[in-house]
């Protein structure tokens, strides 16, 4: 409950969304409220669209007495829509409130052509999106978008992005609204909620496929290195959103490597899809990306699987230190290069390296969600942000319910 006196309408929602309460009587237990003002507050949520009664008909009441009707999150009364940004490709969808995908597009997307085109271009497949799914402008609940870059979490801003060229401090919620409200005609202005791409990847990965789990943490390979963390179901991004940046640490073997930030040495420069890239170039097979990299692993190229290996290896050392410092229980390696041979390669070093307690009961898996984990992730980033308690009250009241 939100601090101090009774349980709100929010509260009461935020109890049925999660499952943890379901019935009114079951409401009245956790919160303590009379069954006269459970019915209150349930009312307004009912009138809002925002609840429902279940289909699965009367249970048992916690109370005693007779049966109550099962209420449930209505998902049918708004949209969102998500997208994705990697540094030359994109991804974007229409999402239901419970993360079911509408509708979806992917397509060349040039991060370093800047934010203003970057996000103009967005806006317009939003707009396409909807169309494709038969839903209007004014349903969008609000927008989530997942950056390779550290994003400041109060102003959705990207903080010194190393592979976001001209994006740094850049108002993108700003313009992504109005790009939005420009392809479409939407009069009201949407919310939009900015994250890492890591970070969105693991809350949705961790939500989806390991609800239980206390201490998550996916590593995201592909272009960059990036890792996201979920402690206690929340993403943990320490104190200005650059938790989880790996790939700027730097490693011995590296010493020589540029690294697309700048400095010598990082991880990145040796072991991310885009090193793979330029040594596979060297020895003169095509490949100008990590994706291009994850093409020839999806086709067995020894040369792309021994240096995929070699690149889990010195991905594999680095989590040896995160794995001693925060002992999840599951480490999930996702992105281009996430495959049999570079998860080898992290296991040797990995095990290797790490305290045996710290290991003993750790997963080392990989992606379940694949290339719509962000995706899934920033929807659930703009739902947890539109049905918080704390902000209910407010939404409630400007619908006038
Ligand atoms: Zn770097």
């Amino acid at each position: 409950m939100t601090g101090r006196g009774q349980a709100s309408s929010g509260d009461l929602l935020e109890l049925v969304r999660t499952g943890r309460a379901t019935t009114r009587g079951a409401l009245q237990q956790a919160t303590g409220l009379s069954r006269a003002t459970v019915g209150q507050r349930l009312d307004r949520l009912f009138r809002a669209g925002w609840l429902r009664e279940g289909a699965g008909g009367p249970v048992d009441s916690p109370l005693g007495g007779r049966p109550s009707i099962t209420l449930e999150f209505d998902d049918a009364h708004a949209v969102l829509l998500a997208a994705d940004l990697d540094t030359r490709h994109a991804r974007a969808a229409v999402l239901t409130l419970t993360g079911e995908i509408l509708a979806e597009h992917s397509g060349t997307l040039v991060v370093e052509d800047g934010p203003d085109a970057v996000l103009g271009e967005l806006g317009g497949w939003f707009a396409e999106l909807l169309e494709k799914a038969g839903h209007r402008a004014e349903e969008v609940g609000g927008i989530g978008l997942a950056v390779p870059g550290p994003v400041d979490n109060e102003t959705g801003r990207v903080v010194q992005p190393p592979i976001m060229p001209g994006w740094d401090g850049y108002d993108i919620r700003g313009r992504l609204a109005r790009a939005f409200a420009e392809r479409t005609g939407r009069a009201t202005k949407v919310p939009v909620l900015v994250d890492n791409d890591a970070n969105l990847m693991a809350y949705g990965e961790q939500r989806a496929g390991h609800p239980d789990c206390s201490a998550f943490v996916l590593v995201k390979v592909s272009t960059g290195i990036g890792a996201g963390v979920v402690v206690d179901g929340s993403v943990f991004r320490g104190i200005d959103g650059g938790a989880g940046d790996i790939g700027h640490i730097r490693v011995p073997e590296g010493a020589d490597s540029l690294c697309r930030c700048g400095s010598y040495g990082c991880l990145a420069a040796v072991a991310s899809g885009g090193a793979v890239a330029r040594k596979l170039t060297e020895a003169g097979i095509r490949a100008a990306s990590g994706s291009d990299v994850r093409d020839l692993l999806a086709s067995g190229h020894p040369e792309a699987a021994a240096l995929a290996r070699e690149a889990g290896r010195r991905v594999g050392d680095v989590l040896a230190t995160v794995v001693t410092l925060l002992n999840p229980g599951v480490l999930m390696i996702a992105g281009d290069l996430a495959g049999t041979p570079f998860l080898t390669g992290v296991r040797e070093l990995l095990y290797q390296r790490a305290l045996p307690r710290s290991t003993a009961r750790l997963d080392v898996v990989t992606s379940r969600l694949g290339e719509r984990a962000a995706l899934v992730g920033a929807g659930a980033m703009v739902v947890e942000h539109l049905y918080a308690p704390e902000r209910v009250e407010e939404r409630l009241l400007a619908l006038g319910v």
